[in-house]
């Protein structure tokens, strides 16, 4: 089956396994700079990353870029100028308050049809859809109740490694028990491999981290669907509500889920500080510092890396950050 890669939340995997092709959405090992994306002035790291990967894994149908931010749009120019592998942009629009968009969304996702069966996919029969949903649900469901289990440095590859394969890691080491630690969030956008390091470095610091609030972790998951109770019930309706009307993200406008998101969490897990983890270049989460610094009632850590040699300067930020959070 045709193997599609992408990096956005917003990318149903159930719409693409109902075309009959195999979505993998993927976490770049590093920002390295092998594959068509050499530069890193003005580059986002993280696409970097992922665009450097996705063209050169094998096996590689197609590749889905989204609108979400500026550096995703150019993405798909230079995967389009510099290698011949096709791509798609999908539209997930900001603005959601309106029902008028989650109809421009859906329209996004019947173009994204077309594209699929461009790449050798089948629009899928008119239930075919609803099944594959109700499995992942199924599973979804497998994968939430691991965070009981897990540390959350194991729970987050456990949802990278599900986004990645749509499987169910085997083998998860269980939770040791982090107590005399601080607790605290990560947010922002998305993680590398290499930058799973953070919950490493927050633990040495006397950090522990119980919210993966970053694109990569439990924030990203959409909402678990509603089983089809009659004939008439839309499964593109339902596949827009649990993904584009559900996932909080710093883009949407306005962004006042992600805030009601926060807070909640923050909440109910007792966190006592957030770091706010960023790519240098990522106007998207950098535009949010200010807003963030102001609203949080707890110690707030800005973090913005570009992948090899911010290193040893995160590692003292937050040591020093962990230092004021008690
Ligand atoms: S980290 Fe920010 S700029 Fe980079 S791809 Fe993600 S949202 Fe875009």
């Amino acid at each position: 089956m045709g193997l599609i890669v992408y990096s956005c939340p917003y990318v149903p995997a159930e719409l693409i396994v109902a075309y009959g092709l195999t979505p993998s959405r993927i976490l770049p090992e590093s920002t390295g700079l092998n594959g068509p994306i050499d530069v890193t002035a003005g580059v986002c790291p993280y696409m970097r990353g992922f665009v450097n990967t996705a063209c050169t894994m094998s096996g590689v149908t197609g590749i889905i870029l989204t609108t979400v931010c500026d550096q995703m749009r150019h993405a798909k120019d230079y995967i389009e100028q510099r290698t011949a592998i096709p791509s798609f942009l999908l539209n997930v629009p900001s603005t959601w308050q309106i029902p008028s968009v989650i109809k421009l969304y859906i329209s996004e996702l019947k173009r994204l049809g077309n594209f699929l069966e461009t790449m050798g996919g089948k629009s899928p029969a008119t239930d075919y859809l609803w099944r594959v949903m109700e499995e992942y649900t199924k599973k979804r469901e497998k994968l939430r109740a691991l965070r009981a289990d897990l540390n959350a440095m194991d729970y987050s590859m456990a949802i990278a490694e599900f986004n990645r394969t749509g499987q169910i890691m085997h083998a998860l080491p269980g939770r040791i028990a982090e107590e005399n630690k601080v607790p605290v969030a990560l947010i922002g956008g998305p993680l590398t491999i290499q930058d799973f390091n953070l919950f490493n470095l927050i633990r040495h610091s006397g950090g522990n981290v119980v919210l993966d609030g970053t694109e990569s972790g439990e924030r990203t998951m959409p909402a678990p669907f509603n089983g089809r109770r009659s004939e008439k019930d839309d499964s593109l309706l339902e596949l827009a509500s649990c993904y584009f009307g559900h996932i909080p993200d710093a883009f949407r406008r306005p962004n006042s889920e992600l805030y009601k998101w926060l807070k909640r969490e923050i909440d109910c897990r007792g966190i006592k500080g957030v770091i706010l983890v960023r790519h240098i270049w990522c106007d998207k989460w950098h535009a949010k510092v200010p807003r963030l610094r102001e609203w949080l009632k707890i110690p707030f850590l800005d973090v913005d890396i570009d992948g090899e040699s911010s290193a040893i300067r995160t590692a003292g930020r937050i040591q020093a950050f962990m230092e004021t959070v008690s």
